[in-house]
């Protein structure tokens, strides 16, 4: 088994056709990013900065978070990496940024909504990655972005940061990409007017599906319906990839989907090629890539696109990966 796992993780990740395709790995910590290395990763997709926080008793001031990014940078593949600015709320609350009781809280008070309302706190962090990212090839992506105003507002916020860093005389990385992550609804529906201010996307598929159904992915009753292959979800990231097309923007997908076989069929079909998965899906999904081609996924999706139901999507796409493993 180990040796299959050496020969896989230095095969490249691609078609049957040959064509190229990025796996990526999500990671919470140092040796996630070591681990992502491992299993043949290209880079890290997701760098969720949260961890770090949560394991803080106090707010990590900018030497602790740089040093921390710079040590995800380093163990990443390739030094690449994209780091999430603080994605705090909704089950993931620290005390000293203010906890209050909220009744939905996955609709309230969390993630860049949080960051906006500390702007001290929210600058020491993109000064940090900022920082640390001398030392690879680095991306910052935010999570949440609901509206224009919101990614126009974090983008006043990165110059601002890149501006004083450069007045104080600290040494940054003045080519880092800027990126707004997909999840939730409003932000997917207007995603042309997104794609013009931002360098690139990633669909944060977990938050999207749960929004766009109206059930809690935590919740056991309704999390049902929260299914990466229902037709909505299907035709809200067909127009998200149509419009990234259009751009030329790069797209990444980054929640739990990207890991899922039948899912990655369909996203193959309908254009994605940046996958970014938990670790150990990696070699499940590199050896999947191999057995399938550009035009067989294309059939695959736009087949499933006329379906109407969730079950039957299911049930096309089992059969599919049985004809193709
Ligand atoms: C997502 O929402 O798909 C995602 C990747 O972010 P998280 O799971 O950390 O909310
Ligand atoms: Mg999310």
């Amino acid at each position: 088994l180990k040796d299959r796992l050496v020969i896989n993780r230095d095969q490249p990740a691609c078609l049957s056709d040959g064509t190229l395709v990025e796996l990526l790995a999500n990671v919470n910590t140092v040796a996630d990013a070591a681990t992502a290395s491992l299993v043949g990763a290209t880079g890290v997709g997701l760098y969720r900065t949260e961890y770090l926080f949560l394991t803080h008793p106090d707010v990590p001031d900018e030497e602790e978070q740089y040093d921390n990014y710079r040590r995800v940078i380093e163990a990443a593949p390739d030094r690449t990496a994209t780091i999430r600015t603080l994605d705090l709320g909704g089950d993931k609350t620290v005390a000293y940024l203010g906890r209050q009781h909220e009744a939905n809280p996955f609709m309230g008070w969390r993630s860049i909504r949080l960051s906006f309302e500390h702007p001290k706190f929210f600058e020491v962090q993109i000064r940090a990655i900022l920082r640390a990212a001398r030392h690879g090839k680095v991306s910052i992506l935010f999570p949440m972005i609901t509206t224009l105003e919101e990614l126009r507002h974090v983008n006043r916020l990165v110059d601002e940061a890149r501006r004083n860093l450069k007045r104080a005389g600290v040494p940054f990385n003045e080519d880092v990409k800027t990126g707004v992550m997909i999840e939730v609804p409003a932000a997917a529906m207007c995603i042309d007017a997104i794609l013009q201010e931002t360098d690139f996307i990633s669909i944060g598929s977990n938050d999207l599906i749960q929004y766009l159904v109206a059930a809690d992915r935590d919740n056991p009753k309704v999390a049902h319906l929260c299914d990466p292959l229902s037709p909505a979800v299907l035709r809200m990231l067909r127009s998200v990839f149509d419009a990234c097309r259009r751009t030329g923007t790069p797209v990444t997908l980054c929640g739990e989907m990207a890991g899922q076989p039948r899912s990655v069929l369909v996203l193959l079909g309908l254009g994605l090629r940046r996958f970014s998965m938990s670790p150990a899906f990696v070699p499940t999904i590199k050896a999947l890539l191999r057995s399938v081609s550009t035009p067989q996924a294309e059939r695959f999706s736009h087949q499933v696109l006329q379906l109407k139901t969730r079950e039957e999507i299911r049930r096309y796409l089992t059969e599919r990966l049985h004809e193709i493993s």
